[in-house]
């Protein structure tokens, strides 16, 4: 598999005034391949939202490359890039019900990026709203009605459709699921995993659910106060976590075989994330990591090889 997306030394700053600044994304790189799914996961606050965004050009890069098959992307897009960029690079929205125009039938809502980008004539986008709607499970007759006639499920159906039409390679999927109920979640993904392997999408999966994240990616990254602190295979990172920020969030995530949730010894992350204004100097998940040492307040640990994954800790 070659790499579609080279992320290096990315770095999302928000400056909040008076020399402040949010450090959301520090300092990270990773590639993904072609057609591989990778999972993002981490506490609220840890940056994976602000990565997604930035890598799509929705958020200025502050420092770092992005690069897209064989073209940099730009620092602060431009209308021109949008147009150039979009259409190739799509999101999938966390809450599907404030990302879609309450006053847009939801075949207006389809339609609009093929004719924005130039691709198909109104009569043609059209067409397609009605057969990208049967692709997602939902009816063409439901072109003609608005937003709020359908549930959260739907809702989200409709911005998977919205997205796609556009034939994009490579897909933020930003919390797709967490807004729905756990009834309807199974579904969604489940037809995010079909369309991605019938049309050979890229993603990166954005979650909070690791088990959801184990089932549908290939490897899991793992964001701690804006830096990546593991990535490796899914299974290796699920069942062998090596740092030790992983090791909690895998034995703090809820089992979904209601016998095994039981039999689980629940543990939780000790302190509460520290503030992205302030980072902590050396290793950042000093301050709540049970196996700290003197090093890890003194010196930042960078990804290293550990077997078949990369983990930035000083045990290794
Ligand atoms: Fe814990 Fe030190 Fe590893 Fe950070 S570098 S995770 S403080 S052991």
């Amino acid at each position: 598999m070659s790499e579609l997306i080279r992320i290096r030394s990315l770095c999302k700053l928000f400056d909040l005034g008076h020399g402040q600044r949010v450090h959301a994304v520090d300092n990270i790189s990773f590639d993904i391949a072609e057609r591989e799914i990778v999972g993002l996961v981490g506490e609220s606050g840890s940056g994976k939202s602000t990565l997604g965004k930035t890598l799509l050009g929705l958020h200025d890069k502050t420092s770092g490359e992005v690069q897209y098959r064989d073209e940099i992307l730009p620092a602060r897009y431009h209308s021109a890039d949008y147009r150039r960029y979009a259409r190739r690079m799509q999101m999938i929205f966390q809450d599907p019900y404030s990302s879609l125009n309450p006053r847009m039938t939801v075949g207006e809502i389809i339609a609009e990026g093929p004719r924005l980008h130039g691709m198909m004539t109104a009569a043609q986008a059209r067409e397609a709203s009605g057969e990208w709607l049967r692709r997602v499970g939902l009816h063409p007759d439901h072109m003609s009605r608005y937003p709020h006639e359908f549930s959260g499920g739907q809702r989200q159906r409709i911005g998977i459709a919205r997205a796609l039409i556009l034939e994009p390679e490579f897909v933020v999927c930003d919390e797709p699921i967490s807004a729905l109920d756990v009834s309807v979640q199974a579904q969604v993904v489940n037809l995010l995993s079909e369309l991605q392997e019938s049309l050979g999408l890229t993603l990166l999966f954005i979650a909070h659910d690791l088990s959801m994240v184990r089932y549908v990616s290939d490897r899991m990254a793992v964001m701690y106060l804006g830096a990546l602190v593991e990535i490796g295979p899914v299974d290796a990172v699920y069942f062998q976590p090596r740092h030790p920020y992983t090791q909690v969030l895998v034995a703090s995530n809820p089992e979904p075989d209601p016998q095994s949730e039981r039999q689980r010894v629940s543990t939780s992350i000790r302190g509460e994330i520290p503030s992205p204004v302030n980072v902590p100097e050396g290793c950042r998940f000093a301050g709540r990591c049970p196996k700290a040492m003197d090093v890890c307040r003194r010196s930042t640990p960078t990804l290293k090889p550990v077997e078949d994954s990369l983990v930035a800790c000083h045990l290794y």
